[in-house]
């Protein structure tokens, strides 16, 4: 054993902090990203997907640690960390249902806005 998958961060600890996370959250706890409800049933879930681990302080900033979980959606969204003043929960710009087309998003939240196209909404 190398411990090669680890050194990424995206290994089996991870794993194993976002599995201790998954037994600990409580059903509709608000995720940070979007406010929405999380829950452990995918089908729950705005996006459809499974809960991921996010780590509060970025990987790229030196975060070793999934200490929260967020949506799949949401997770893909923060990406870096480098956009998180721009996330739902401050701007107001919501997630397209799950399902919907990406670009129906400009529909759903009225007039087209810059930041609504910073953000990766697949
Ligand atoms: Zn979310």
């Amino acid at each position: 054993m190398s411990g090669s998958t680890t050194e990424r961060g995206l290994g089996w600890r991870h794993q194993q902090d976002v599995e201790s996370l998954r037994r600990r959250h409580v059903e509709g706890t608000a995720c940070w990203w979007c406010e929405r409800p999380m829950f452990k049933d995918p089908a729950r879930n705005f996006d459809g997907k499974t809960l991921e681990g996010d780590h509060s302080e970025a990987r790229s900033r030196g975060g070793r640690k999934a200490d929260r979980l967020m949506h799949s959606t949401c997770n893909r969204q923060r990406g870096d960390g480098s956009k998180d003043e721009l996330r739902p929960a401050v701007t107001g710009v919501w997630p397209p249902p799950a399902g919907a087309p990406a670009v129906a998003m400009v529909e759903l939240t009225g007039p087209p806005e810059p930041r609504a196209h910073v953000l990766y909404w697949g």
